[in-house]
């Protein structure tokens, strides 16, 4: 018998997009040619439009770049503020498609539970 596909738990129209706030957002060779490609730039302006380099700790990573968010202090280049959306999302990098990695997120789970005992749909803990 197929086997049925494992049941998503999270709901990310109802967050406001804690993953995109992640400090360290992995920019690979691929994702940056996938974002040339979609704004019709060469490789060398995409990296120096959407990305900088993160060095610390012996980590050397290419990362996108952030703006500011009322929400969560910073948060990436490509996520509407106001809609709460990433505007990228055929061209994201590889690391937002696989985020969370499986059929829950912790911060989903955290959220749906602070607001069911906030008695408040709309309450935002901060993370
Ligand atoms: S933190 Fe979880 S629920 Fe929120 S946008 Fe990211 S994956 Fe979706
Ligand atoms: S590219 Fe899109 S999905 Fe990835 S962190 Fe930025 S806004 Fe979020």
């Amino acid at each position: 018998m197929p086997k049925t596909p494992a049941k998503i738990t999270y709901d990310c129209s109802k967050c406001p997009g804690y993953c995109c706030s992640y400090p360290r957002i992995e920019v690979e060779d691929r994702d940056l040619a996938r974002l040339a490609r979609h704004f019709g730039l060469t490789i060398e302006q995409a990296e120096r439009k959407f990305t900088r380099r993160y060095r610390a700790d012996g980590v050397d990573e290419r990362i996108l770049r952030h703006h500011k968010d009322h929400i969560y202090g910073s948060i990436c280049r490509f996520f509407d503020t106001d809609e709460r959306r990433c505007t990228i999302y055929a061209a994201r990098p590889g690391v937002c498609r696989d985020y969370p990695n499986g059929r829950k997120c912790g911060y989903y789970n955290f959220i749906r539970f602070e607001r069911k005992h906030q008695h408040d749909p709309d309450f935002i803990p901060s993370a």
